[in-house]
């Protein structure tokens, strides 16, 4: 099998990386859901998984990430994980008590073929789902795709799962960040206060894994979308969405199940990603930029001025997700020509 992409020549790659910086679906899955307020986690699968997702996550962050697993065992592997994932409901609401239970799959579950939207019905027919808390899934299979495939599938969950369908639209807008970090979803937040628009950030892990050292630990840190304002987001004028990898399955599922009209672009660095997401905003909320926004510009405008000697004509090699290459090489990628030639 792999012998079919050995070539018979050895081609020397100077401009190309062929093992992909990526990793599975889960950790992605499991960074989404870190970002609903009072949000556990939960790996269906075998410990490895779990306690690999969940450290890389602790040591990126240097905060102590929350998650919980099914914990498979050997007879789990051959009958299915149904009994661990009841028994892991009935310990984390007793034990921990989470606002949202959000369930994703591995690479073993999935070839199983574990049944999670059967499990969840089952646990709520049994009372293993208190009154006013939730469950939900994404099935998140390792084979397919990346972390980024699993953080847009949970994402996408959020909406399946939450957003409720209303006819009475409310003034305010939907924000899909993209497969970003914490202080960059803190950062599209106050540009869109800044333009007085009111918006629901989904996921919006700013303040749980940024949080501030306050000497107490907090098992639920303040930050994150809550429940309620997931629910609303059925009844926003409109949804932008931030990455076509990462945020468009679940602005396109809102546009279907709510009649929420989507625009979907790419992340907002650089100068010109930047001025696209400030006009949709603009246009989407129909506000005016304020003037301290067109400072903050002007002044950006000025460091690349004042910077242009020190990078004019510099080589650089850039190593990210689909969604973050793509908007850091917008302004300098070369003709389509180029590109269909080097196809
Ligand atoms: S690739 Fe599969 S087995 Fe490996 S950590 Fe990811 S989910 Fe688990």
């Amino acid at each position: 099998m792999l012998l079919r992409h050995t070539t018979d020549k050895l081609i020397e790659r100077s401009a190309l990386t062929v093992n992909p910086a990526k990793t599975c679906q889960p950790i992605g899955a499991m960074y989404a859901s870190l970002g609903i307020h009072g949000c556990i986690p939960h790996s269906h699968g075998s410990q490895g998984c779990y306690a690999y997702h969940r450290s890389t996550l602790t040591r990126h962050y240097k905060e102590p990430v929350i998650a919980a697993t099914s914990s498979f065992t050997e007879g789990s592997s051959v009958f299915g994980g149904q009994a661990n994932l009841l028994q892991a409901f009935d310990n984390l609401f007793t034990v921990y008590d989470p606002e949202v239970i959000a369930v994703h799959t591995t690479c073993l579950s999935e070839t199983i073929g574990d049944d999670i939207p059967q499990i969840i019905r089952k646990a709520e027919a049994d009372g293993k789902i208190p009154k006013g808390k939730l469950v939900i899934h994404a099935n998140t299979p390792s084979y397919v795709g990346s972390h980024v495939t699993g953080f847009a599938n949970m994402v996408k969950a959020m909406v399946t799962y939450l957003s409720e369908p209303t006819a009475h639209k409310e003034n305010h807008i939907n924000i899909i960040p993209g497969y970003v970090e914490p202080s960059d979803m803190e950062e599209i937040k106050r540009l869109t206060d800044e333009m007085g628009i009111k918006s629901i950030m989904f996921p919006d892990t700013s303040n749980v894994l940024n949080g501030p050292q306050t000497g107490k630990y907090r098992m639920y840190p303040k930050g994150g979308v809550s429940v309620e304002d997931l629910r609303r987001t059925g009844s926003s004028i409109g949804t932008i969405a931030l990455g076509q990898l990462a945020s468009g399955p679940a602005a396109t599922t809102m546009d279907t199940k709510c009649h929420v009209p989507c625009e979907i672009l790419d992340l907002p660095i650089g100068l010109h990603g930047t001025d696209i997401f400030i006009d949709t905003l603009r246009r989407v909320a129909g506000v005016y930029v304020p003037d301290s926004i067109t400072n903050e510009r002007g002044q950006l405008l000025d460091i690349i001025t004042d910077m242009h000697q020190y990078f004019y004509g510099k080589k650089v090699g850039l190593v990210g997700d689909p969604d973050q290459l793509i908007s850091m090489s917008r302004d300098y990628l070369p003709p389509p020509n180029f590109l269909a030639e080097a196809n």
